[in-house]
């Protein structure tokens, strides 16, 4: 027995080979797919290190903890929470990758303050906007403890966040948004707790009615004052700085809120120096002269006798989505080090120079601390291709002249004619339409003569695959003739900044790595929204158009993960279509493998219906009474009247994604 199966195993081994090596007389040798090919293709490494990376069963593994501790299999792991009933998309936080993040900004200060002998020390605090959800909010203060990390609120409820939840003696509170008298008093009112809230003065208004609350309270707030720099940001969050910015003080208002504190004899309250030039702050230079300038301002107030004591950085600190390493919109220029460096050095310099002493340094980086925490994995539901021809039989003579020159198009096709046949093609195409419009041409004949277009694209676009230089007019091939991969998600819910602002996130398959994906393809979601697509990815060089996908198998499921999306996109995600929260689990590295510490169903239907405002009770009973009636009209039979009330009420307490 075993003997046959090892000859059937030789026999089959000895054929392969002679294929092979028929194949490569023909085209030319392939080598096999390696992970290291997908490593370069997907630019994990890029963008992944030290946390995302391929084993060599070509699935992506997670080392939650860095270079720290072990890792895990992406795949495996979906795997798994599905056999517990948690259906996809799913979103996978992992504490250990917040609490690293969290280290390593603190141990980049640490290292910079020791390099620079600097004088004062860091005091971060994490923008709740960035990710408020409960157990991240409570996990970063937790982790946060050893290094006295606070935390930021920019509105009222963040602001109650952030009194509950932060229990760390000496960590801040800054305060920062519109803020009204409730919002004023409850943070001063938060230092008898024990807390230090550090309010920040964004509008001029905000002087009188922190003075009133002062008096009227009898507590000595701890203020600050956020400066409108004339410094320019950069990217899509530029327009944060600027003298026309929405917030901050500009330089005179600044000078008639010292003024008014004077007078009211509060000037030690003003204590704090804040600033923040947009997000995804993409080159260095932008960071350092937005510093020269804080500094002077922060000197300045020094000197106009206002106490001091913390300079503010704000947030801004990138990412680099694409790893590409520089200062295109999805990538930054330098490391957290070069950043932490930067902004020691920089304040350092400009104290000495003026003999003050240094202030606390403060950085409010929410990004760079909660992107990498999640993954979302969602699966793959189908695909549509453009119709492709298998064969190509030369057209016979009684078939439509158009069609026929067509084929010629397509025969001619080479690397010395390529643009030119495609405007015939083009051509050929458009008359092909309008002859059928006239009624001219048959279904039959307009169906060839598309398919046979198409086949004339594919071919082109072989052939400009390979050239260096791309014809503007040719752009768009590869775009037009890529597959339309369907998958199980709403952008508008899950990635509201890819449809928004156009943001890249890394997006690939978790597992068959080590397999060619010869397909290219965009992503088109579950909404009835054309917007709702993925039709740009990271590239290192600017973006492209199409990702490289594997063809779907029968009767097994596809996976992809979408990475570094743990900031600001949670929370502003919208229930367009009615398409409810994820499910989320928020996995902890143990040493024996993993733990499962929470899980956080995604929305049901009778939720997000009752959003807006439908009771299901109300909605089973309409649909009850309407059985009823066609019951009784002997239009539905007794058995489909109870199919259709149980798939009704079944619904109802679903996930709001489809189940495969
Ligand atoms: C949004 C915001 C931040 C966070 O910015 P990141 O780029 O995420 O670090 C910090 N401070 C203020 C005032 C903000 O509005």
């Amino acid at each position: 027995m075993e003997t046959t199966q090892h000859l059937k195993e030789q026999q089959l081994h000895a054929l392969r080979a002679q294929i092979e090596s028929a194949g490569a007389l023909t085209r030319s040798p392939q080598p096999r797919w390696k992970i290291e090919n997908s490593e370069e293709l997907y630019r994990i490494q890029g963008w992944g290190e030290p946390y995302f990376s391929i084993n060599a069963a070509g699935h992506v593994t997670v080392a939650p903890q860095g270079d720290r501790g072990g890792s895990l299999d992406l795949f495996e792991l979906v795997e798994s929470l599905k056999r517990r009933n948690l259906g996809l998309p799913i979103l996978i936080r992992f504490s250990d990758i917040l609490e690293d993040r969290l280290e390593r900004l603190n141990a980049c200060f640490a290292k910079a303050i020791a390099r620079y002998n600097y004088d004062g020390v860091y005091r971060g605090v994490f923008p709740v906007k960035c990710n408020q959800q409960r157990h991240l909010v409570e996990d970063l203060v937790r982790f946060g403890r050893p290094h006295q990390f606070g935390l930021e609120a920019g509105s009222k409820p963040e602001l109650l966040i952030a009194l509950a939840t932060l229990n760390t003696p000496g960590a801040l509170i800054i305060c920062n948004g519109y803020k009204d008298r409730e919002y004023v008093e409850t943070a001063m009112l938060s230092q008898r707790l024990g807390q230090t809230p550090i309010i920040v003065l964004e509008q001029l208004e905000e002087v009188d009615l922190v003075i009133e609350a002062s008096r009227h309270l009898k507590i000595r707030p701890i203020l600050g004052v956020r400066a409108k720099l004339s410094s320019k940001g950069i990217g899509r969050w530029g327009g944060s700085a600027g003298d026309r910015a929405k917030f901050g003080l500009s330089i005179p208002e600044i000078l008639t809120a010292v003024e008014q504190l004077k007078q009211a004899d509060m000037l030690d309250c003003l204590q704090l120096l804040h600033f923040h030039i947009g997000s995804q702050i993409s080159a260095i230079s932008v960071v350092k002269d937005a510093l020269r300038e804080a500094c002077q301002i922060y000197v300045g107030l020094v000197e106009l006798g206002a106490r001091m004591g913390y300079l503010d950085v704000g947030g801004g600190l990138g990412i680099d989505y694409d790893g590409s390493k520089t200062n295109f919109h999805a990538s930054k220029n330098y490391s957290i080090q070069n950043y932490a460096n930067d902004v020691v050095a920089e304040v350092k310099e400009a104290c000495k120079a003026r003999q003050i002493t240094v202030p606390t340094l403060v950085s409010e980086s929410g990004r760079a601390i909660a992107s990498h925490q999640s993954v979302l994995v969602f699966d793959v539901l189908g695909t549509s291709d453009i119709p492709t021809l298998d064969t190509l039989e030369p057209p016979s003579e009684e078939e439509h002249p158009l069609l026929r020159e067509m084929y010629d198009t397509y025969l001619s096709i080479s690397i010395n004619n390529y643009q030119e046949a495609y405007h015939d093609a083009l051509q050929f195409k458009e008359e092909c339409t309008s002859l059928f419009n006239f009624g001219y041409l048959s279904l039959t004949d307009r169906a060839k003569i598309e398919r046979l277009f198409w086949a004339c694209c594919r071919r082109i676009l072989d052939v400009v695959r390979n050239e260096d230089y791309v014809p503007d007019d040719l752009e768009n091939l590869e775009k037009s003739l890529a597959s339309i991969y369907y998958i199980n998600l709403s952008v508008f819910q899950s990635v509201p900044d890819s449809w928004a602002i156009d943001q890249l996130f890394p997006i690939m398959p978790i597992h068959r790595l080590n397999e060619e994906p010869t397909c290219r393809a965009t992503l088109a979601d579950l909404t009835c929204d054309s917007d709702g697509k993925i039709d740009q990815f990271i590239d290192l060089r600017d973006v492209k158009p199409v990702l490289e996908l594997h063809p779907l198998r029968d009767n097994e499921p596809y996976y992809l993960g979408l990475f570094l999306g743990g900031a600001y996109q949670e929370i502003m995600g919208n229930l367009h279509n009615l398409f409810g929260d994820t499910n989320t689990v928020h996995i902890h590295l143990t040493p024996k493998g993993y733990q499962i510490e929470h899980v956080v169903k995604g929305d049901t239907m009778t939720e997000v219906l009752g959003y807006v405002q439908y009771d299901s009770e109300d909605l089973v009973e309409n649909i009850r009474r309407r059985t009823e009636q066609a019951l009784q009209d002997n239009a539905i039979t007794l058995e489909e009247s109870q199919l259709l009330l149980q798939h009704y009420e079944h619904s109802l307490s679903q996930y709001t994604y489809l189940s495969v």
